[in-house]
């Protein structure tokens, strides 16, 4: 691990906090309680500002914001191509404001601004703009039927729509969650994450720049269980999407069976990434490397449980060590760090108290497994060989930049240990050998396959996961699926 030496830093500028309040209806409130609670720089641990706690009485109210522009207003007669319109102008503004929004996840998140301004920012304006065409060509079928009937499907908007986000790609999962909802038609009332609140904020100003009518976007910050809990309970919310961790979607599901809502969820990983002894080993090691150590490990579809053949394991930890030992690990607004702080005190626990967990479970820890520094919560780049399946670290998910190494030699048992997991939500295979590429591909159970490459992601292929990392897809057409009701309509002939 490095640190950028100081004459080569380039810092981008500390960004403007513009807004910290509710955005309910179109106005920035206040919460009713009068409360705020702090959102904190995970570089140096200080206060970044004060934010709006919503509560349930605020969800209330941007519900019925949002229930008024579904039923009324512009939003219910503008035609489906002036939605989209709406939405390529918000991209717009997105992109001509994107070194600002960079900054700001940057500062709120901790990511290295490099890549804020990379990844970040232009896949929320990708999503944005994929979901702004697709919203003129929602339409249904026409059926034969038996009978002398006119049969037709028609596609209607499920309604006012509760989506609840994480803090690792705070912009990213706002785009995501608004672009299928906005495109068939829906109204949000949205609960950002309590670590990363102001990229969402500074959205919904940019939403109502571009001329997205009142009540459409609600924006709520506040705590999981009370502004989050307030969503999934409300009466008159239709759908909740969620993207989060597997144990609070099993209390979403809990709390949502009274009102029976829609729910879609897109949650945690244990990804299995495999490497075959025929593989570029230069391709795998970057690919394997970035699968994992990208956004300081804090990605739902982390390549975690990296399976090397036997024959090249040593080979592959030795270059992997390297990589981490030259890696620049800082301020996350210097646009030469690669790596920078966890989120918050809670994960920087979490996580270091897993590689505690692997390093007694007898893990050979090769690189890292402290703390960087005594201020912010940086964590050194972390590699463990020697790992069983039945570790702790081979199980859950950790969500840091800690890579576990396990060895295999042959495809059967391979399969079998990849499909190990209560999660289900990408893998991924490095081989020169399509048929070996198609088998795992074909019997490995997850989302979203790889091959030959990591972390690929567009808007317009879809994601989410099997067994345990989700319910339903997000992204392609899949995506918006679940914003849309069908509606039969049978009409007698004669
Ligand atoms: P993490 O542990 O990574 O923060 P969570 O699943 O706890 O992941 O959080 C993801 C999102 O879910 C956040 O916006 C959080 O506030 C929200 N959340 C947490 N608990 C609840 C809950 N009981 N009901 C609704 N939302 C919640």
């Amino acid at each position: 691990m490095a640190t950028a030496t100081l004459d080569k830093k380039v810092s981008v500028p500390r960004p403007k906090i513009r807004r910290t309040e509710c955005f309910i209806d179109g106005k920035w409130v206040a919460a009713q309680s009068g409360k705020t609670f702090s959102t904190v720089c995970p570089a140096t641990e200080e206060k970044i500002a004060d934010v709006a706690e919503g509560d349930a009485a605020d969800i209330d109210l941007a519900v019925k914001a949002a229930r008024k522009a579904f039923e009324r207003g512009p939003w219910k007669t503008m035609s489906a191509r002036q939605r989209g319109k709406l939405m390529y102008r918000l991209a717009d503004l997105l992109e001509e404001n994107l070194d600002e929004l960079a900054a700001l996840e940057s500062l709120d998140n901790g990511k290295p601004v490099a890549d804020a301004r990379a990844a970040d920012v232009p896949l929320t304006i990708q999503c944005l703009r994929y979901y702004a065409g697709f919203a003129d060509k929602i339409h249904g079928s026409t059926i034969p039927i038996d009978g002398n009937f006119f049969c037709f499907t028609k596609k209607h908007p499920v309604g006012v729509v509760g989506q609840i986000i994480p803090w690792n790609f705070p912009m990213l999962m706002a785009a995501w969650k608004w672009g299928p909802a906005l495109a068939a038609g829906c109204t949000v009332v949205m609960k950002p994450a309590e670590q990363t609140p102001l990229t969402c904020l500074r959205m919904a100003e940019l939403a109502q720049e571009a001329g997205i009518p009142d009540g459409v976007l609600n924006v709520v910050p506040g705590f999981g269980p009370t502004a989050g809990g307030a969503i999934v309970a409300h009466r008159d919310v239709d759908k909740v999407a969620f993207t989060g961790e597997h144990l609070t979607a099993q209390i979403i599901m809990r709390n949502a069976a009274e009102t029976l809502k829609r729910l879609t969820f897109e949650l945690g990983g244990k990804s299995p990434n495999v490497i075959f002894d025929d593989a570029d080993l230069d391709a795998a090691v970057k690919g394997a490397h970035f699968g994992l150590y990208f956004n300081q490990g804090q990605c739902c579809c982390a390549g975690s449980r990296v399976f090397v053949h036997e024959s090249i394991h040593d080979e592959f930890v030795s270059r992997v060590a390297s990589m981490n030992q030259s890696r620049v690990v800082g301020n996350p607004l210097d646009l030469s760090t690669e790596q920078g702080p966890q989120v918050d005190q809670a994960q920087f626990d979490k996580i270091m108290g897993l590689i505690e967990s692997g390093i007694k479970s007898g893990a050979e820890c090769v690189t890292g497994g402290k703390r960087v520094g005594d201020r912010g919560y940086f964590i050194e780049p972390t590699l463990f060989a020697n790992v069983d399946d039945n570790m702790e670290i081979a199980q859950r998910e950790i969500f840091g930049p800690v890579m576990s190494v396990l060895k295999f030699r042959d495809m059967d048992e391979l399969i079998e240990r990849a499909n190990n997991t209560i999660f289900g939500l990408a893998a991924a295979v490095w081989t020169r050998d399509i048929g070996k590429a198609h088998k795992f591909a074909a019997e490995v159970k997850a989302g979203t396959v790889w091959v030959n490459c990591y972390d690929v992601f567009d808007a317009a292929a879809p994601f989410g996961g099997f067994k345990m990392s989700g319910q339903g897809r997000e992204l392609g057409e899949d995506g918006l699926r679940p914003y849309l009701e069908t509606k039969t309509v049978t009409i007698a002939m004669d």
